[in-house]
């Protein structure tokens, strides 16, 4: 199979023919891939031209609707990936990770634009900042799309999750992308590219594959353009130190690999249950892919106490491992993904061996399970030990990608967090533990280091996603030597293809310009009910002031006697005149809130389907009897959520007689279209 790339719409061979990638099991040809002679530069012109100004001309909610589209895609389409799959060495639950893991990202993350981004192509940060003492001046964060193109490069283990996690995001964002696979696994890569493609979900240009390197990827980017890359260290520094990105400040997110320690806890004994998930888990981690996660555990951490014990118990769990033909009966852990990096483990290993000795299995050829397969891509787990892990270096700093970590001991907690930190910046970091003073201890000295932190105890193990798998809802990445970037994280991983810019103005323009009406901007009276008017015909300013309502005494104590609220500050005249806060007895602020429904509130069926919730209520100044109320109900946003009705977000000012704002809050409701 020759793979292609897809440049400007259009499949296209390189010249050359070029890299072999061969089946790491039988070891026989799978695919050829090759850029040569691929016009780049016209992929950048294609991505920056059409590309990005049809995914900018998409609201969120669009955007997001095509990114399920493609989750759903590659999920009919699943076993297509699966059978490429396997020829990287991994079983079926590896591709599981790698497949729907990757068209579970794109779920996830869309169904999290869709209720999290507004309907429109910026987004709004923080609350409007006051600038001037009158409130005629003021700021706002706002996000827009960046005007060039991401280029991703990934690493070889995970060629859809990896392509997915990174594609979901720049989508969303209104980016479009040139996205190359690493060629060991490419040719499972760009068959799940060609069911994005297939899937006709996206604008032209969106998406485009190199299956190869036409030649140096860095020389033509702009500072418009972001570099999103997943590898070794060695090849981010080179890309990252690239002049044209230094000189042009080109964004550059790295993932590269991290020591990833897990730590048992001192309470943690054998007679407990996390002693038994932690070996477990340290045993999922070293075999799962073969050991060939960015997030394995490569380095055990237990007490000193504990040593010998941990190490029988995981030599006989890992002697329990058949290693073999992913497709063979029987089999736990497949093959590393070529003969090659087979080879490069074993360098690896062969540098850690300074430090440390082997506790389980060795460097020998492994007879694999499965009748056709070949062994020089297989490796059987190995577990170091290292006696001194304070005074060694290369276990905190030898990455051997494949079924391999160090079992080492530590002294006392604080002695766990400093072997922890040793990596020098990490992705994640696991501690097995019941007991929660550790676990705030060891959480607060590690987390500085760390891009994640799993605590996994017996309450939460049964449901846990494990110490391995990055969350598309929480933060992937880590510092220092784990590349210093940041992926995922909900929508924090839309934010990197954007821009912040703080915009100044008056209020009034603020709202022209964001179309979020903001507190200070005209409001003007409409002449219908707004609770009379369809979503669709509700504007951005579009308010409703009430009459007044004076609050009694009498008001005061019904709602205590009614509700069963008979706080002081409502009951006890000397008590409530006592608080720093009162003049004496006040009105429940839920009264006044239920009040002010009262009084805005159109009660004829109509548009209003439901009140969805309150979002930012503060009480800034008290009502006492006889003071009288008055509310106004402004639109301030709007978000469409299924054809036949809407989100509404209501800007509610409630103030007394004098003048004094009572309560502020949003109101949200759901409109029909
Ligand atoms: P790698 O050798 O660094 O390659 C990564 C990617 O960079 C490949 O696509 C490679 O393609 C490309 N590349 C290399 N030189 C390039 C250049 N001059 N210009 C453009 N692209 C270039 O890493 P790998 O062996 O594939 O992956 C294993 C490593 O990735 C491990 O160390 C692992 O820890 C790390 N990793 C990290 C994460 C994370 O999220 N932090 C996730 C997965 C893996 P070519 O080979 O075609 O050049």
């Amino acid at each position: 199979m020759e793979l292609q790339n897809y440049v400007a719409g259009r499949w296209t061979r390189g010249d050359d023919g070029g890299q072999p990638a061969v089946s790491a099991v039988t070891g026989r040809p799978v695919s050829t891939a090759g850029a040569a002679g691929v016009d780049y530069a016209a992929m950048l012109m294609h991505a920056r031209g059409v590309g990005g100004p049809a995914l900018r001309a998409l609201s969120f909610p669009e955007r997001a609707k095509r990114v399920k589209g493609l989750g759903l895609e590659l999920l009919r389409r699943k076993e297509e990936l699966y059978a490429l799959s396997a020829h990287t060495g991994a079983t079926r639950r590896d591709g599981w990770i790698d497949i729907e893991g990757g068209a579970g990202t794109l779920l996830s993350l869309a169904s999290k634009a869709k209720r999290e981004l507004p309907d429109g192509t910026t987004i709004l940060e923080g609350s409007l900042e006051r600038l001037s003492k009158s409130g005629a001046f003021v700021g706002q964060h706002v996000y827009t799309s960046k005007h060039g193109v991401a280029l991703h490069i990934n690493a070889f283990n995970f060629p859809v999750w990896g392509m997915m996690e990174k594609l979901a995001t720049a989508l969303l964002a209104g980016m479009p992308v040139i996205t190359k696979p690493a060629p060991q696994s490419a040719y499972v890569a760009e068959a799940a590219f060609r069911i994005l493609v297939e899937s006709e979900l996206l604008p032209e240009g969106a998406i485009q594959l190199l299956v190869g390197l036409p030649g140096d990827l860095m020389a033509d980017l702009t500072s418009q353009d972001l570099v999103s890359f997943t590898g070794s260290a060695a090849t981010a520094a080179a890309l990252k130190s690239h002049p044209n990105v230094v000189a042009k400040s080109i964004r550059f997110v790295a993932e590269q690999d991290s020591i990833n320690a897990s730590v048992l806890g001192p309470d943690a004994t054998p007679d407990q249950p996390e002693y038994e998930l932690f070996i477990d888990e340290v045993v999922r981690e070293m075999t799962t892919k073969a050991g060939q996660k960015c997030t394995a555990i490569r380095r055990i951490l237990v007490p000193e106490a504990l040593l010998d014990t941990v190490e029988s118990s995981l030599s006989a769990k890992l002697a329990a491992v058949t290693v073999g033909d992913p497709a063979a009966e029987g089999v736990r852990m497949g093959s590393l993904v070529s003969a090659a990096q087979r080879e490069r483990t074993i360098a690896s290993v062969q540098e850690l061996m300074a430090e440390t000795r082997f506790a389980y299995g060795d460097l020998a050829l492994v007879d694999p399970a499965g009748a056709g397969a070949r062994p020089d891509a297989f490796l059987a787990p190995i577990l170091l030990r290292c006696d001194a892990p304070g005074e060694a270096d290369g276990v905190h700093r030898t990455e051997a990608f494949g079924p391999v970590a160090t079992l080492m001991p530590y002294a006392s907690p604080a002695d766990a967090v400093t072997l922890c930190n040793r990596a020098d910046g990490a992705l994640v970091v696991s501690l097995f533990t019941h007991d929660p003073a550790l676990a705030r201890e060891f959480t607060l000295g590690v987390a500085p280091f760390h891009g994640r932190v799993l605590v996994s105890d017996r309450h939460c193990a049964r449901e846990s996603t494990g110490h391995g798998s990055p969350l598309p809802v929480l933060t992937h990445g880590g510092p220092g030597r784990a590349g210093g970037g940041e992926e995922l994280g909900g929508i924090r991983g839309v934010l990197h293809y954007m821009q912040r810019t703080a915009i100044q103005g008056s209020p009034q323009m603020l709202t022209q310009i964001t179309g979020r009406w903001q507190a200070g901007a005209v409001a003007e009276d409409h002449p219908v009910h707004p609770f009379r008017l369809r979503y669709d015909e509700l504007e951005i300013g579009h308010t409703f002031r009430s009459k007044e309502r004076t609050i009694s005494l009498e008001d005061i104590e019904h709602f205590a006697a009614f509700t069963g609220d008979k706080f002081y500050a409502h009951t006890d005249e000397e008590a409530a005149a006592a608080n720093p806060f009162f003049p004496g007895r006040v009105a429940h602020g839920y009264l006044i809130l239920s009040f002010a429904a009262g009084l805005f509130v159109d009660p004829e069926p109509g548009p209003v389907l439901a009140n969805y919730g309150l979002e930012r209520l503060r009480f800034l100044a008290p009502v006492s009897p006889g003071d009288a109320i008055q509310v106004r109900l402004t639109v301030e946003g709007k978000k469409p959520r299924k054809s036949e009705y809407g989100e509404v977000t209501w800007d509610v000012e409630v103030t007394r007689q004098d003048g004094d704002v009572v309560a502020t809050y949003a109101l949200l409701t759901m409109n029909a279209t």
